[in-house]
């Protein structure tokens, strides 16, 4: 059917209630994709309305839902592949070609370490086997210029079949954008939210790194580049991406569209499971960590709180502390600063408080409004309670009217003179950069003000200084260097943390249906590595190691 008459037809189809937001017809893939508020009204009871449309248009339907926030990124994005259709057309063919060039036997497997262990940033993989190159996560190590070690021999751009991302952390996927820029042209295999807010985050980055008065180490050049190759793999969904492997990403409870990375090479001759960052709990937006898969013969697991000394207090009395830090703080006349991460904990923070019944303004300050937005793309990626409150009882936490978005400095200016008791929540999450700073210079005279930490504050950073128990902080203001006295209260809320704890990641790595013949630790200081390697060795009685970076180990 021509595009018009077909566009008349399915606007008919689709139910008023539906919320009907945009149709994008792609000729060179036959498929049309529906945007709307609430896609389940599309698809229908079993698929039927979706079914419906298809027999009667003989156009492939996509279904996206509208972000209940709108969000510019996801708009974006959305544009940009749609006027790149040709692209991606020629693109997936020959990817597709690749994928199925004939399969041989798969003789090794080795797995080398090109950054992020023994130590926490630049997380990078390679994974080689006579057939497949395949990189896992490309990351920056926050405040240094150190990258992943790409100019090992064994990197070659040109010969690369596929990145896998696990997530969108800057110390997983800050380098990904400069590998496009370097010449690299194959697909990058994730989950959507993992694309958009990749997308978020590198954009920040670029900007951050300019006001910084430095040069970024890409441009947004390759930042589109990475989109246009995005192959998005949802949970659960096995996909090939090499003659001789084959990849599922599972729910990590990390992030949003956070993964482990499981990959299955040769035919049953081997099993890895990647987990990138993890969380082996239940937390306030997140099912905990899937162990959802058969086998898994070599894993690789994170150690960010790889010592036994690492266990945090529980969930509940942590998200209860949040609370009445912040009610402490409100009914005494003053206003908590909760400097937050854009992504994760801040959406964390917010469907807190909303659970909660906290009945006060609280203000958005920074990039997480954008972060929301992205999530409410996404809902299909939250926790079960969460889902059942936004798609069948309409009750979206991140839509309730205590959240109110600061846009500007005049805003910003009315709230310190209308001196209302509200809740702050500003990036960045240590005092580094960001509103949060600005917010602290301005509240930090009053007693009756408090300043929450809610997540870890890095050596060196203002959070930690003033956790410490500085009494006076430095800043600059109007060009002249002053001290400004810290007289407001200083809560540390801890808990909350998007990692497993030493208990979490010991009650992952048992619960596995099998029992893995190699674990391998990252993502963690030295010692952290180095003591979790020792300890699952005592206890599984299994091979492990924590590999150096350019470290290779053969894993078949
Ligand atoms: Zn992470």
């Amino acid at each position: 059917m021509d595009m018009e008459t077909a566009a008349e037809e399915i606007k008919k189809l689709v139910p008023k209630e539906a919320g009907l937001e945009d149709l994008d017809f792609e000729p060179e893939f036959g498929t049309v994709t529906i945007e709307a508020a609430k896609p389940g009204l599309i698809i229908g009871k079993r698929g039927e309305t979706l079914r419906e449309i298809r027999n009667k248009v003989i156009w492939f339907p996509i279904v996206k839902r509208t972000p209940s926030i709108p969000s510019d990124i996801v708009k974006v994005l959305r544009d940009l592949l749609y006027k790149n259709s040709d692209f991606r057309k020629d693109f997936l063919d020959r990817v597709g070609k690749h994928i199925h060039s004939g399969w041989k036997e798969t003789e090794w497997i080795r797995l080398s370490a090109l950054g992020g262990f023994r130590e926490v940033g630049r997380s990078c993989i390679l994974l080689q086997t006579p057939e497949s190159r395949v990189l896992l996560d490309c990351g920056i190590k926050p405040g240094t210029d150190e990258f992943p070690y790409l100019n090992a021999p064994e990197v070659d751009l040109k010969k690369l079949n596929a990145i896998v991302l696990s997530h969108a952390h800057m110390d997983h996927c800050g380098m990904i954008p400069l590998l496009y820029e370097m010449g690299f042209d194959g697909p990058l295999y994730l989950t959507a939210p993992t694309r958009d807010l990749m997308v978020l985050l590198c954009m920040d980055y670029i900007n951050l790194t300019q006001k910084e008065g430095k040069t970024p180490a890409y441009s947004t050049k390759g930042i589109k580049e990475a989109v246009k190759h995005a192959i998005c793999l949802e949970y659960g969904e096995v996909s090939d991406i090499t003659p001789d492997m084959r990849l599922t990403l599972l729910n990590s409870g990390h992030i949003l569209g956070g993964s482990l990375v499981h990959i299955h090479i040769g035919d049953g001759m081997h099993n890895i499971l990647y987990t990138g960052d993890i969380k082996f709990d239940r937390t306030a937006l997140f099912e905990p960590a899937s162990n959802n898969f058969q086998r898994a013969e070599t894993i690789l697991i994170e150690s960010t709180y790889g010592s036994k000394e690492d266990i945090q207090p529980k969930r509940i009395e942590a998200e209860t502390g949040l609370v009445e830090a912040c009610k402490k703080a409100v009914e005494r006349g003053g206003i908590a600063l909760v400097p937050s991460f854009a992504v994760e904990r801040s959406q964390d923070i917010m469907a807190i408080l909303a659970r909660a019944g906290f009945d006060k303004k609280v203000y958005i300050d920074g990039m997480i409004w954008d972060a929301t937005a992205i999530t409410t793309a996404y809902p299909e990626y939250l926790n079960r309670e969460l889902q059942k409150l936004i798609l069948q009882q309409g009750e979206n936490p991140f839509l309730n009217p205590i959240f109110k978005r600061i846009g500007s400095q005049e805003e910003r200016m009315k709230i310190l003179e209308e001196k209302e008791p509200c809740v702050i929540l500003a990036t960045s999450g240590m005092l580094v950069g960001g509103p949060s700073v600005w917010w602290l210079k301005s509240l930090a005279e009053n007693s009756k003000n408090m300043l929450v930490f809610v997540g870890y504050q890095g050596e060196g950073s203002l959070g930690r200084r003033i956790q410490k128990g500085w009494k006076e902080v430095p800043m600059e203001v109007n060009g002249k260097n002053i001290a400004i006295p810290v007289n407001l209260e200083i809560v540390t809320v801890t808990g909350l943390s998007g990692h497993s704890d030493y208990k979490q990641l010991y009650n992952y790595l048992s619960r596995l249906k099998q029992k893995p013949t190699k674990i391998l630790v990252n993502h963690g200081e030295s010692s952290k590595c180095l003591e979790s390697a020792r300890n699952y060795h005592a206890s599984f009685r299994t091979e492990t190691a924590a590999l150096k970076n350019l470290e290779v180990i053969r894993l078949k």
